[in-house]
């Protein structure tokens, strides 16, 4: 069999069963470590057969199983760098690529900043911040044992320094840091989340109280504990809630010290908080 015949079968298969296209295509291409451009070249070779029952293996990890192909295929891609993942961490989504763009746009003049990640997940944002900026102090907590170990891992992978810390928030956070920022968990309930990520995702990553705004409330009232004045707050917010969000700015008496900015769709995703 060919890699084109498989190729254009699988993505059938996929829009048949209501699967995205563009998954097939990422398993297809890390499976045969092909680029896009590598995958015309050899259109018409005939696929080696390890690498056919590879890709045939996870097609139905996906398809059958409902499986994010980040979890089949072990890593993903944040922000340039391949960050490991499993089901202990929240996939590190294109969108979070953002807070890290804004973060580091604030960051320019800054030598040596320090910053902490709350809820750090995979590390994903951590490692970016720490790879644009290698001078600064990162530090990153996750309540979760289980995701620390894997971003330490990263970590050493990306041989990237970074101070971890297994912590409720702030709960074993003993410094002052000029950055805070985080993608906490904000989605409501279940109902928020699709199948793929209802299904496979930790809910201690995704789900919050309070309508999914908890978090926000709770690292607002203890941020000034823990932030140098002048500092900076960038939080990843539920796109749909900028209204909640706004609200609970104005009881924090921070609406004009906030901005909040849009995702590559146009929705609101980033905010920023700048405390002087
Ligand atoms: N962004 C996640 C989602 O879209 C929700 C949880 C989070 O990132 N904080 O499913």
């Amino acid at each position: 069999m060919t890699y084109r015949e498989l190729y254009l079968d699988l993505k059938h298969q996929a829009i048949m069963a209501e699967k995205e296209e563009s998954a097939v295509t990422i398993l297809f291409l890390e499976t045969a470590q092909f680029t896009y451009k590598d995958l015309i070249i050899n259109y018409d070779s005939n696929i080696p057969n390890d690498i056919y029952v590879k890709i045939m293996q996870r097609f139905t990890a996906y398809i059958k199983d409902n499986i994010p192909v980040q979890y089949i295929l072990g890593y993903t891609y944040f922000y340039g760098i391949k960050i490991k993942v499993n089901t202990a961490v929240l996939i590190p989504r294109p969108e979070t690529e953002i807070l890290v763009e804004k973060a580091l746009g604030c960051l320019e003049e800054r030598i040596n900043p320090k910053i902490i990640d709350i809820g750090c997940g995979s590390g994903a944002i951590a490692l970016a911040l720490k790879k644009n900026l290698p001078c600064a102090d990162i530090t990153a907590v996750d309540i979760s044992p289980l995701a620390i170990e894997t971003a330490q891992a990263n970590a050493v992978e990306l041989k990237l320094n970074i101070c971890f810390m297994v912590s409720d928030l702030f709960s074993n956070v003993v410094s002052k840091f000029d950055v805070i920022v985080s993608n906490p968990p904000y989605l409501a309930g279940e109902y928020e989340a699709e199948s793929l990520v209802r299904n496979n995702e930790p809910p201690i990553a995704l789900y919050a109280p309070d309508k999914g705004l908890y978090y926000y409330y709770k690292i607002l009232t203890e941020a000034p504990h823990y932030l140098n004045n002048p500092g900076l707050i960038l939080l990843e917010i539920p796109t749909n809630k900028a209204e909640d969000i706004m609200a609970i700015l104005a009881q924090f008496g921070l609406e004009n010290k906030s901005t909040i900015e849009k995702d590559l769709n146009n929705q609101n995703r980033i905010l920023i908080i700048k405390y002087d």
